[in-house]
């Protein structure tokens, strides 16, 4: 997959903006580099210089002058790729960022495929492929969630803690090899308690590391929040005040069924994914509706329930009911409830009989006008505040998630093993596997073909 050739790419978005840059990699980066640059000050050629300097200078093409640019090098190994590497910041016009990708090439640069200066980053050994996965996420994360998300995983998170587990692992497994070897005289090499242990401690990180990735889904991708509750209760009316209220970031992504929209709001730095419930909108009839496969798919995907009712038109009885009902329903895998009696300003005076009855808290707003909505994102933030993250790293990379539960299957199938006290070249092809699966979060093992998968998703200049 490696080849030394030199790349070159634009590495900020397309189309024009006030300044761009222009990047390329590779042994011969800083002498292509050199064809197309004269100094301001020195006139001299920056061929022989040093890594992080910065150029202020000329760019000349065909005895013409371009652009005045800036242009930083870097030498290996102390550059992003590892390579040699030039940056190049010009003024934003395409045309001129296309004269310099087009002189660089003619200077002996090819274009760089998608993500390739992060694949040699990884290549040559500077960030392992968790790592490399985690830039993608970190240029992608729009909230201060998933930002932290990915900030945590490229700077080694959680793949450094399954190297050193991957490591130990591996010296036990080299004794089991041995072990093998001398099957006919039944020797031990591996010390069966000290072995049983370090299974038991790689069991419990993985089985953690495979727990958190239900929040840390969430949190990159949002955090899904379901508004239910019978037609003409207020809640498209309520879902409107809630994108006004933080003149949110809405964005419309297309679900995963045929007419989902999900409305996509980022308050305080938290995203919170809205599961638009049009299923119940068109349905006549109460609480039973809440039956209907849509919704009940709909609910189970999130974390948080807006439960929201008529205060009018509801008795507290018929509410006491309906939130038993919900917590039967949808107390697994557990959700938050937040109950909103809506339509306040139609009504003359508070019930008494809410409060007594109704041993949970509720929001009572008026959508329509707007009042209260505040009392709902309050109630959403302390939701989400609530939740212990640790300090830790979470897994929110679905193909971390496959190889963590792969590898915790075949450490489940070693301890087994061991305690049956199984031969040895029996429990080998387990030890294997799981050496193989831990491996391929970092890297340790890989294919072209899960290189191609992952870096091909990547922009072209990263
Ligand atoms: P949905 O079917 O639950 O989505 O309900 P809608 O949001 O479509 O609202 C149904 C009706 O109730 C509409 O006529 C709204 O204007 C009205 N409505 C929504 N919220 C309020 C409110 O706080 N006060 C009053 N008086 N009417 C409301």
């Amino acid at each position: 997959m490696n080849d030394d050739s030199t790349i070159v790419a634009i590495s900020t978005p397309a189309g024009r903006g006030a300044i761009a840059m222009i990047r390329a990699s590779g042994k011969h980066a800083v002498t292509v580099a050199s064809k197309i640059f004269l100094s301001k000050k020195s006139r001299k050629s920056i061929a022989e210089a040093q890594g992080f300097t910065l150029h202020f200078g000329d760019l000349i093409i065909d005895s013409e002058i371009i652009d005045e640019v800036l242009l930083t090098v870097f030498r290996a190994p102390h550059s992003y790729t590892g390579e040699d590497m030039v940056e190049i910041t010009c003024h934003g016009s395409t045309y001129i960022q296309q004269c310099i990708v087009e002189a660089l090439i003619g200077a002996g640069c090819r274009v760089a495929e998608p993500g390739e200066f992060t694949l040699r980053a990884f290549l040559n050994g500077r960030i392992d492929l968790s790592q490399a996965e985690a830039v993608a996420d970190l240029i992608a994360s729009t909230s201060k969630s998933a930002h932290r998300i990915a900030i945590q995983q490229m700077r080694g998170g959680f793949s450094k803690k399954i190297e050193q587990l991957r490591q130990r692992l591996v010296d036990f497994a080299s004794l089991i090899e041995l072990e093998l070897d001398f099957s006919d005289e039944d020797v031990e090499f591996a010390d069966r308690k000290q072995f049983l242990a370090l299974l038991d401690e790689i069991g419990t990180e993985l089985s953690w590391l495979i727990e958190s990735f239900r929040l840390g889904n969430v949190l990159k991708h949002g955090i899904p929040v379901a508004i239910v509750g019978k037609p003409n209760v207020g809640k498209s009316t309520l879902l409107n005040a809630l994108l006004n209220e933080e003149r949110a970031i809405v964005s419309e992504i297309p679900g995963t069924t045929r007419d989902a929209i999900e409305d996509i709001i980022t308050i305080q730095g938290v995203a919170f994914r809205f599961i638009d419930t049009a299923g119940l909108r068109q349905s006549q009839d109460s609480i039973e509706n809440i039956g209907i496969q849509r919704t009940h798919e709909k609910m189970n995907q999130a974390s948080i329930i807006l439960y929201v009712f008529d205060i009018n038109e509801i008795t507290p009885i018929e509410l006491s009911e309906t939130i038993d009902e919900l917590k039967e329903t949808y107390s697994q895998p557990e959700k938050q409830i937040i109950l909103i009696g809506n339509k306040i300003d139609q009504l003359i005076e508070m019930p008494q009989e809410f409060g007594k009855l109704i041993e949970h808290e509720i929001i009572f707003i008026s959508a329509k006008r707007k009042e209260n909505i505040n009392l709902i994102i309050d109630s959403l933030i302390s939701m989400v505040q609530s939740i212990d993250m640790g300090g830790d790293s979470l897994v929110s990379n679905v193909r971390h998630l496959q190889a963590l539960i792969q590898a915790k299957q075949a450490i489940d199938a070693v301890q087994e093993g061991l305690e049956q006290h199984i031969s040895t070249d029996l429990v080998s092809p387990d030890l294997r596997q799981a050496l193989h699966y831990l491996g391929s979060i970092t890297g340790q093992v890989t294919t072209d073909e899960i290189l191609g998968n992952i870096f091909s998703k990547f922009c072209i200049g990263k």
